[in-house]
């Protein structure tokens, strides 16, 4: 193998954290972990992915289970549309594979929900075939120690950086691998956490991960002690801060949601509704919602017809009103008010009424989530 794969193994040999999933091949919690930890910090996941190997051990437990169950379960992590494909891969999987995850990239990769990544992650750890992973923390890696300064949320610069990543597989593949039905599959090594048999691809993959996440960090990393200052090209060139390159960013779209915090007089609940349609949090439950094209007043947002369709001419009391609240995703940028209000009778057009006992059952985004926290 050349230096730099070398180098690396060493480093992670000393240097690899030990997390629960490192410690097994089983293609389910490998899977598990990889939707878990998407766009999520390390620390952040790894509770979860022990409540969910927990509550639900195999993908037949998973498969089972309601999707309330399984948001619920994932309530304040985010990106719910992840717990919702996971519950429909498990069913697929349960259903046309008997429960038994497919061993090749390609079957992996038309599951619901399982992309480049996740394919790759699944059939290099569990499955020793050479497939690399590409996720932030090896891009950065990559374009700074191997030079490709183009905007890496170009396809053609994302495929030149998948190049050099292959050949890397390619040059561990040449050391030694053997041949098997399914493919070629690394020579298992002893992993580092675990001390139990690894295919070399899968480690690879985690080394270039844990390289990236713990060592080539965004911002100042530790260059002049780095085992690749030798070799790096954007150290060479003064490029670290500016590496990876990456296109100007959209601005967020904001949106402007009033909720409706809507009880019944001398009852102790609230109505909740569930969220339909293709938008952020499908699945999760709210209180009544009007959503608005700008920050409204109380007599404003009466005006509205949602407003006037929620309560024509029945009585309703204003109880109060929160202040802004502001919530931020990848995209969009939400700011949030809650007008608590009083009725005299129950009506189904609000949505379902929930017992105030019964509230910490309800799969809920995290804005509702804070509000009732402080209710
Ligand atoms: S020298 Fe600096 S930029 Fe280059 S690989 Fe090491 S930590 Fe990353």
């Amino acid at each position: 193998m050349n230096d730099f794969l070398n180098k690396l193994f060493k480093w992670y040999k000393a240097n690899a954290r030990d997390f629960p999933f490192r410690r097994t091949t089983d293609p389910y919690l490998i899977w598990l972990s990889e939707i878990i930890m998407q766009q999520t910090r390390i620390e952040q996941g790894v509770p979860y992915y022990n409540k969910f190997a927990d509550v639900f051990p195999t993908v037949q437990d998973l498969a089972v289970a309601t999707e309330d169950e399984v948001l619920k379960q994932w309530q304040g992590l985010g990106y719910y549309s992840r717990a919702r494909n996971l519950h429909s891969t498990a069913n697929d999987i349960v259903e046309k594979y008997n429960g038994i995850f497919p061993e090749t990239y390609d079957r992996l990769r038309a599951l619901k929900g399982i992309g480049d990544y996740t394919a790759a992650a699944i059939a290099s750890v569990c499955f020793g075939l050479p497939h690399p992973v590409m996720d932030g923390n090896v891009i950065r890696f990559i374009t700074r120690h191997f030079g490709i300064t183009g905007p890496v949320d170009e396809a053609a610069v994302k495929k030149e950086i998948m190049e050099v990543l292959n050949g890397l597989m390619e040059q561990i593949q040449d050391a030694g691998c053997r041949l098997q039905d399914a493919g070629c599959r690394m020579q298992d090594i002893l992993h580092p956490v675990s001390h139990i048999p690894h295919p070399t691809s899968g480690t690879f993959n985690q080394a270039m991960i844990e390289f990236g996440a713990t060592y080539c960090v965004p911002r100042n990393p530790q260059c002049n002690n780095c085992i690749f200052n030798d070799s790096c090209y954007a150290l060479k060139f003064g490029m670290v801060e500016k590496l990876p390159l990456k296109k100007q960013q959209q601005p967020l779209k904001p949106r402007y949601f009033n909720y409706l915090v809507i009880s019944v007089r001398g009852k102790k609940g609230l109505f909740f509704r569930k969220r339909t349609g293709n938008d952020i949090w499908k699945g999760l439950y709210e209180f009544p919602l009007i959503e608005t094209s700008k920050t409204v007043n109380l007599q404003r947002l009466m005006n509205t017809p949602e407003w006037r369709q929620f309560f024509g001419a029945s009585k309703v009391k204003v109880l109060g009103q929160s202040t802004q609240v502001s919530h931020l995703l990848s995209h969009l940028k939400i700011t949030a008010r809650f007008y608590t209000l009083e009725i005299e009778k129950p009506s189904e057009k609000f949505g379902t009424y929930i017992l105030r006992s019964k509230f910490n059952d309800l799969p809920v985004h995290r804005i509702i989530e804070k509000y009732l926290e402080d209710y």
